[in-house]
């Protein structure tokens, strides 16, 4: 039987590229996302590499909503065996001027979700002993960055759940662990400025942004067998942004 992987946001830019991914190695795949439209066009295309994909269109930062998702999950394909923490928003602005709601909304989706997902599929991991967590967090949660308040306190806290969970699960069998992003051209970097993208471009020191795919090849690393070893760890994927 075919492993089963739960992807949230991958209805586009990084989270389809590791759905994608994953299919291609083998796995089952879980879409979520709130765009069933979406989905439905990645899980036609994951289905080409004769794998299972189904879609489960939910609000990542709402609870309940995520307990209903992992129950259907576990009910359509029988385990959980990876799950990808993706999906996220950004609404930057200047900390002086930014609103309660960007802030919440922010937390909610990029980090509150995180506590939701890991909760309900590492109760089914817990139980197979065995299950691979990947946190999707950002160079904006290691480093900081100006204007990025609220993503980035929301990008540290990832980082911080992935050591304390990998600590606590390790026990089970289950690896937690995190990738940084540096700059990936995506839906979510697309609204940059010409000029905020030339300023990024000028401190990545491989001199060009990253893809999608070297994301997912990351994700597909650490899913798979070479990294039974590797847990509480985040791997950052820059270019050499911060060297
Ligand atoms: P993107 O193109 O904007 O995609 C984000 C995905 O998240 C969308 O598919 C969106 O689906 C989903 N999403 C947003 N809110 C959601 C919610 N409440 N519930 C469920 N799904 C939700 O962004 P991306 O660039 O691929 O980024 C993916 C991840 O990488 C994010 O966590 C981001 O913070 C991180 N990252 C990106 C970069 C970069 O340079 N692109 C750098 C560092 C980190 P719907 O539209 O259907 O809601």
């Amino acid at each position: 039987m075919n492993k089963t992987a739960v992807i949230t946001g991958a209805g586009r830019g990084i989270g389809a590229e590791i759905a994608l991914r994953l299919a291609s190695d083998g796995f089952n795949v879980a879409l979520n996302g709130q765009d069933g439209g979406r989905l439905a066009e990645i899980a036609m295309k994951c289905k080409k590499f004769g794998t299972e994909a189904e879609c489960f269109p939910a609000d990542v930062s709402k609870h309940d909503e995520c307990e209903t998702m992992v129950k259907r999950i576990k009910e359509r394909f029988g385990t959980i065996d990876v799950l990808v923490n993706n999906a996220g928003i950004t609404k930057d602005g200047l900390l002086a001027r930014m609103s309660e709601e960007s802030y919440d909304t922010v937390i909610a989706v990029n980090q509150k979700s995180v506590f939701n997902m890991m909760k309900f599929c590492c109760a089914v991991m817990m139980k197979q002993r065995s299950g691979r967590v990947i946190n999707i967090s950002s160079v904006a949660g290691l480093h900081g960055n100006a204007g990025q308040f609220n993503y980035s306190a929301s990008k540290a806290a990832v980082i911080g759940m992935t050591k304390s969970a990998a600590k606590e699960f390790a026990p089970r069998g289950i690896t937690v662990n995190a990738i940084a992003p540096g700059f990936i051209q995506t839906p979510m970097t697309d609204v940059l400025t010409d000029e905020q993208k030339a300023a990024v471009l000028s401190l990545i020191a491989l001199k060009r942004y990253g893809t999608v795919e070297e994301i997912a090849g990351a994700v597909s690393f650490l899913a798979g067998k070479d990294a039974a070893y590797i847990t509480g760890q985040t791997i950052e994927i820059s270019g050499g942004l911060t060297i």
